[in-house]
């Protein structure tokens, strides 16, 4: 397992890889490039890359938390606490248009992702840990990345992680977000804000 903390105390920011072992290949790369030279000025940023030794269960089938990974995952959580959480997962590319589906919801339960650009597509994490794990005002995050990528679709998952890793409150983050991605963002915050407040009254993402 891939394990770094950089700086320390509040706010608390863990960013997790290889959530899916067969993922990590491409993103315990991205994290390690992601952190080198980065400067953490407030707070600490934990960045961890689980097994790969880990067959694929999807994050919104309540097995996953039963797995190795699932059940390291959940310990992290609950060692750390942490009030941004991110996960950085990958997709193939004959995926894409189930994940940004606007019938998603209707068909499995849960809202598309929104594309950023480049085929990167940002949504919230598994309901199964956003609803019990987290705060409300928390911010929780989950970048998909195709496989393969661009070099362009790299550079923005990068520059979208350091700019999270910089910040210290999720309205600090999404106004970052919102000033590259304003379009985009309006649609996750609708998309979840609708589903989570169906669901158990949380503020989405
Ligand atoms: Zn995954």
């Amino acid at each position: 397992m891939f394990f770094k903390v950089l700086g320390s105390s509040n706010p608390t920011r863990l960013f997790v890889a290889g959530i899916h072992g067969d993922e990590e290949a491409i993103t315990r790369p991205i994290f390690e490039m992601m952190i080198k030279d980065i400067k953490i000025t407030s707070g600490r940023l934990i960045v961890v890359s689980l097994s790969r030794d880990c067959p694929y269960i999807s994050t919104l089938n309540e097995a996953y938390y039963d797995s190795t990974n699932g059940k390291k995952l959940l310990e992290l959580i609950q060692e750390y606490r942490p009030e941004i959480y991110g996960e950085l997962h990958t997709y193939k590319r004959d995926n894409h248009l189930n994940l940004i589906d606007p019938e998603r919801r209707k068909n499995i339960g849960v809202p598309p992702f929104t594309e950023l650009e480049e085929k990167v597509l940002i949504g919230s994490v598994s309901p199964f840990i956003r609803t019990c794990e987290f705060k409300k005002e928390d911010f929780c995050f989950t970048l998909e990345m195709p496989d393969p990528y661009s070099e362009k679709a790299l550079q923005i998952v990068l520059h979208i992680l350091r700019s999270i890793s910089l910040s210290s409150s999720r309205d600090e983050i999404l106004e970052k977000l919102r000033e590259h991605y304003p379009r985009q963002i309006r649609d996750v915050e609708k998309n979840f804000r609708e589903f989570f407040r169906d669901m158990k009254n949380i503020l989405f993402f």
